[in-house]
């Protein structure tokens, strides 16, 4: 799942890829990609990309004219700039963007489900969008100290809270897990129940945000790969070591994530049971 590391290396490669390329069509082979009809697809016909910027883990491609694409990729979705056309055959297509020099910006979705999407506005519109609006603080760079106290500041599970995108932007299922083990807090602490230095540790465990994005523009050339080499130390590695401590790292699995930590170092000890487990055995 692409996050700020990931969607903010995409915005920055194709930014530099495409500026300055002219449209020569484009299509939504999606049936369900376009969320807006006006203005239509058609209008970019002919207009310049002026830039790739990203909102939480939204990339937006600008185009000349002040018409803006804002783009969710979702769980599996890929925004990637191609040499040559795809085949309309490629099922993974979602929307093309194909440019008057032979080039193709493509909105790619990995497996069965259409989830993906995209909304093409007036400039001016993107900051009014719903999804836009209600966005919390973008969680890189790091918001102020204050900030990010007072946005944490409910009575919710630390875990699901971060991935929640209206109270702080641009962190989902992977990234959560390396802040809350940087911060040695546990997924499962309520956000209200905080102290100050707890708030510190947190902001500073965004930090790994910064250091993957500079992993990232060192790996990464001039083209995105479809899968990221993602700089995790403890998401998804249970059962291996912890790479501080030593500790066995725990899981707890879900439906549609995996959430992992050190018992030693986050949880006081404590580790919890296995959710699938629990709701079968209710
Ligand atoms: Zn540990």
């Amino acid at each position: 799942m692409p996050e700020i590391p990931e969607v903010e290396i995409t915005a920055r490669r194709l930014g530099a890829a495409l500026s300055g390329a002219e449209v020569d069509s484009a299509l939504a082979p999606g049936m369900v990609t376009m969320k807006t009809v006006k203005p239509p697809l058609g209008a970019l016909e002919g207009r310049a990309v002026e830039g790739v910027r990203r909102i939480g883990k939204m990339p937006v491609v600008e185009f000349d004219g002040e018409l803006s694409l804002l783009v969710h990729l979702m769980s599996a979705g890929r925004l990637q700039a191609f040499e040559e056309r795809a085949s309309l055959r490629d099922k993974r297509s979602r929307l093309l963007i194909r440019l008057a020099d032979g080039r193709e910006l493509r909105l790619r979705e990995f497996g069965t489900k259409q989830r993906a999407w995209a909304k093409l506005l007036p400039a001016a519109d993107v900051e009014r969008d719903e999804m836009v609006a209600t966005l919390g603080p973008e969680a890189w760079p790091a918001p102020p100290l204050e900030e990010l106290a007072a946005a944490v500041d409910q009575a919710r599970h630390l875990h699901p809270m971060l991935r929640d995108q209206r109270v702080i932007a641009g962190i989902g299922r992977s990234w959560v897990d390396e802040i809350l083990w940087e911060a040695r807090l546990s997924p499962f602490r309520n956000g209200a129940e905080l102290d100050a230095e707890e708030v510190e540790h947190l902001h500073a465990g965004l930090d790994v945000l910064g250091r993957a994005l500079e992993h990232y523009e060192e790996v990464i050339g001039a083209t995105v790969p479809d899968k990221l080499p993602m700089p995790l130390r403890v998401h998804r590695r249970q059962g291996e070591p912890c790479p501080r401590c030593g500790t066995t790292l725990e899981a707890v699995h879900f439906a549609e994530h995996v959430m992992t930590y050190c018992p030693e170092e986050q949880t006081g000890g404590r580790v919890y049971k296995d959710r699938r487990l629990s709701r079968l055995l209710k």
